[in-house]
């Protein structure tokens, strides 16, 4: 068990090359991390492979019982654990945030670790019997965005893990110290080996995915970054999983209630201060009651606390990095320029010390503005009036990407057909973004390909092999 020292100085490096890592609430010096070059990436690759025959030796039963294992050290130290988050990237303890992540990481890894995978009996007629078993491919890189940078990593190790496979994993430059807290806490269960961690930026993700070592890459990150995986990793022919951007919209129905909606509809766009792939990034709203959403939305998102993470009244913080800032500023900017109307926030400020971007909602903004079609990855909302749901449909589908999408309306049968049409590997109804360990999650067109999550998840970390006799 750790306190929030005792897990800092474990992952805290002085000597060597290393990099400052800074509290983007604050700009304060928060630790330094080791940077890691092509040497130790090979040596992890190499205890990494040393180490899976032993692991894919046991059953999967005693499998199981480490990942619990695992799932207990994380849960005991969790309050260090999302000390550590919250300062590093920013998201507050409090809300669906950073307590609420370490406390994600552990739910996820018991559910991977209780999701039954049975052989399949594919034909058995008399004459031909034949089972369809699910192998370990190997040894799994993992390589992960900033956003959600515990929850998103057990996401993908848990299912390698489980099914006999060791692991690499690469956190994000940005989220280093969390990747690493978290892997150090995996590891006081986990034999040695099965779990390794490289430090670094794109360049060292770019030698992990080129390694012939990896069977499959499980990548979480932007669309561009993943057509470069893509190509790179055609030599080896290592399999894929890609979860990429999204540019989610909600679609609300003229026969809603305004006031009933506006909570789920703020967190659906607004959860970890808008840094979500499957967070809602336009709004569709019928004009029958586009004033009335408006109002009520603007009404709850006014209320919402945004400071340090640390502080317990808050439940928006920072933006993670000035990258992503700069991202919003720019696309908030666009939108004022076009004569868009803005409801609430717009205005950041410009002594704060932290990266705080306030939260903003923009109405009456044409389809065709930058802050509609690219993907702003932080709290500020379009919202776009319609009068006609095919309009509607043909907006939300009109993007290159397909994560997710929802529609809000008291008519679930008309919700779930308009659903039906729309191109999203998740369409939720009356809520947006929740995930759930047994329910299947990948996205469509360029928002990436692969599920994870439940039996599909697991299968997704293996190789199907046929017993035929
Ligand atoms: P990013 O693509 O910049 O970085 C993600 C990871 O890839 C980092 O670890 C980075 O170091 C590494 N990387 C960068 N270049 C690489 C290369 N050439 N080869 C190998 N690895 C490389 O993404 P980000 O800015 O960290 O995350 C934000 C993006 O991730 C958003 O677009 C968001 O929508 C997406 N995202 C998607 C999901 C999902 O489930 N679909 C979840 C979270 C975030």
């Amino acid at each position: 068990m750790h306190t929030y020292e005792s897990l800092l100085a474990a992952v805290t490096t002085t000597s060597g090359e290393t990099r400052e890592v800074l509290d983007p609430a604050t700009g304060e010096r928060i630790g330094s991390v080791r940077v890691d070059g092509t040497a130790e990436l090979d040596r992890a690759v190499e205890r990494a492979r040393a180490a899976q025959p032993e692991w894919a030796a046991l059953t999967d039963d005693e499998r199981v019982a480490v990942l619990g294992r695992v799932a207990d050290a994380i849960e005991a130290s969790s309050d260090a654990l999302a000390e550590l988050l919250s300062r590093e990237q920013g998201k507050p303890l409090n809300g669906p945030n950073a307590r609420f992540e370490v406390g994600a990481c552990v739910s996820w890894l018991r559910a991977t670790a209780a999701t039954p995978l049975p052989v399949e009996v594919v034909v058995d007629d008399g004459e031909n019997y034949a089972e369809l078993h699910y192998r370990p491919i190997g040894t799994v890189g993992v390589i992960t965005p900033w956003n959600w940078p515990m929850m998103i990593a057990i996401w993908q190790i848990a299912p390698s893990l489980r099914m006999g496979n060791t692991v690499v994993a690469k956190p994000s430059e940005y989220t280093t110290l969390s990747g690493l807290a978290l892997a150090a806490v995996m590891n006081e269960a986990l034999p040695e080996g099965v779990l390794e961690v490289v430090a670094g930026d794109g360049s060292l993700g770019a030698e992990l995915v080129k390694n012939p070592a990896f069977g499959k890459i499980m990548f979480t990150g932007s669309t561009a970054t993943g057509k470069k995986i893509m190509a790179s990793s055609a030599d080896n022919l290592a399999r894929l999983t890609l979860e990429l951007g999204g540019n989610d919209a909600g679609i609300v129905l003229p026969d809603v209630d305004p006031a009933a909606i506006a909570e789920g509809l703020f967190w659906g766009a607004f959860i970890n201060t808008g840094q979500t792939c499957a967070a809602m990034k336009r709004l569709y709203v019928h004009d029958d009651v586009y004033d009335a959403v408006c109002e009520a939305l603007a009404e709850v998102a006014s209320k919402m606390p945004m400071g340090r993470g640390l502080d317990e009244q808050n439940v928006l913080g920072p933006l993670q990095n000035r990258m992503q800032w700069e991202v919003v500023n720019r696309l908030v900017e666009a939108a004022k320029s076009s004569g868009a109307r803005v409801l609430l926030g717009g205005q950041p400020d410009s002594e704060a010390s932290g990266h705080f971007y306030p939260t903003t909602l923009v109405a009456d903004i044409d389809d065709a503005n930058p802050l509609v079609q690219e993907e702003q990855f932080g709290p500020a909302l379009p919202i776009i009036r319609y009068s006609d749901v095919e309009e509607a449909i043909r907006m939300a589908n009109a993007v290159d990407v397909g994560l997710g999408a929802s529609v809000w309306s008291a008519d679930r049968a008309k919700a779930r057909e308009i659903a039906a049409r729309l191109e999203a590997g998740t369409v939720w109804i009356n809520s947006h973004g929740g995930v759930h360990p047994m329910i299947p999650f990948g996205g469509v067109k360029q928002s990436g390909f692969g599920l994870e999550f439940g039996a599909e998840g697991l299968k997704s970390v293996a190789v199907p092999q046929i017993i035929n006799g």
